[in-house]
């Protein structure tokens, strides 16, 4: 039935897929801080080459033509409505939460594009750059930068024991191997005193008491989960220790028929990817078309399994190292796979786009 309301709060990867996807099907509307959804994993090769990021940020009116869309962020709910920071007030049947992580980024896509041009400047008019966290981003980000500019001083400081803690000690060894090789400089176990630097001071002070000359630094530290504004509504309860929001097979939130929850902000226990949120919304997409055609299609609903600790964490254009099932793998492979298009041409058509902008 066309007219049951379904509000999607969180217009990221999981949520534009499910909107994207269910837009025909419900009376849809979509919460999102901003005017666009982005590609997350190809944002670090976007700070080295600006253009990708015309390819990469995407109106949600672009892919998301049919429901109604309110910019602003969700603060509050009832049992029956959503509540906005901006006053909105949105009734739903259904309600869908895919609020992953929140970051302060731009509204408009203008300005989102305007800040890779400016990282990227910054890169470019630094003979050194300081990257503080050894994660996905910061890996990515310093392979990109000691790929594409192999005359600049890369140094990456992370306070834990290995690189990309997310996956296995191999990928992390393999990793820091090959960062090594390309002259990039990897403090572990140590942070970054930000207080330290002044603007147009060049020194870096490490919780380690080293110093460290940069021109530039990017802080890749992770975002924190987009969880907060559930704890003061009647879902509190509803999360784990973490802040992420319990779920049961179905991906409706525990003991709740009517709420679901998807990607990141989910407890489903696996490693937190995309790909993987992707999954979640196709079969929320599927069981909310059957909930939303009434008839007792309850039986029929489809459930997720959590899937094996499957990553790629590119490093540069070419290479990349992979966590597979059985198998750690750092070279050519694994960056066939992503490193050249990093995903993007397959996210957009995903999406219902061509794989590439056009001109105007
Ligand atoms: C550098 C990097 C590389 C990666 N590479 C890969 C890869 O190769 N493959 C892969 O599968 N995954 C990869 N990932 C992980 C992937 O990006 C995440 O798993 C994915 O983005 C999770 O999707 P999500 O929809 O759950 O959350 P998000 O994509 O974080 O989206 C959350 C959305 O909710 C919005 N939001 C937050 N709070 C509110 C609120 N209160 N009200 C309304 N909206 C709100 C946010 O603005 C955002 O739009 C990578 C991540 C990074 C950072």
């Amino acid at each position: 039935m066309v007219d049951k309301k379904v509000v999607i709060v969180g217009g990221g990867v999981a949520g534009a897929i499910l909107a994207k996807n269910l837009q025909h099907q419900a009376n849809v509307t979509l919460i999102d801080p901003k005017e666009y959804f982005e590609i997350p994993w190809a944002n670090l090769r976007a700070l080295v080459e600006p253009s990708v990021a015309e390819r990469i940020v995407i109106n949600h009116r672009e892919y998301f033509t049919k429901g109604d869309l309110v910019t602003s962020s969700a603060v509050n709910i009832s049992e029956t409505e959503v509540f906005t920071e901006d006053g909105t007030q949105i009734a739903y049947d259904y309600l869908v939460i895919a609020t992953g992580h929140k970051e302060p980024i731009p509204k408009t896509r203008t300005e989102r594009i305007d800040q890779y041009k400016e990282g990227n400047e910054k890169i470019k008019s630094a003979s050194s750059v300081l990257i503080v966290g050894g994660g996905p981003t910061g890996v990515e980000l310093a392979a990109e930068i000691a790929v594409d500019f192999p005359d600049k001083k890369v140094t990456i400081v992370h306070k834990g024991s290995r690189l990309l803690e997310y996956i296995g000690p191999k990928a992390s060894s393999k990793t820091l191997k090959w960062l090594k090789s390309k002259k990039v400089d990897v403090k572990l176990e140590q942070s970054v005193e930000l207080d330290s630097h002044r603007d147009g001071n060049k020194t870096y002070l490490t919780s380690l008491g080293e110093t460290i000359e940069a021109d530039a630094h990017f802080l890749s530290i992770g975002k924190p989960l987009g969880s907060a504004w559930l704890r003061e509504t009647f879902l509190k309860d509803d999360l784990d220790a973490g802040g992420r929001v319990k779920v049961d097979e179905y991906l409706r939130v525990k003991g709740r028929d009517n709420i679901f929850a998807i990607g990141d902000i989910t407890d489903v226990q696996e490693i937190k990817q995309g790909v993987y949120a992707q999954a979640h919304a196709l079969l929320v997409a599927k069981n909310l078309k059957l909930l939303t055609e009434g008839g007792g299609k309850e039986q029929k609903l489809g459930t997720y399994k959590a899937q094996a600790p499957i990553s790629i964490v590119s490093l540069g254009r070419k290479i990349g190292v992979a966590q597979l099932p059985f198998i750690t793998i750092l070279g050519r492979f694994p960056g066939i796979i992503k490193s050249g298009d990093l995903f993007v041409g397959k996210t957009r058509k995903g999406l219902g786009l061509e794989a590439n902008v056009k001109k105007a």
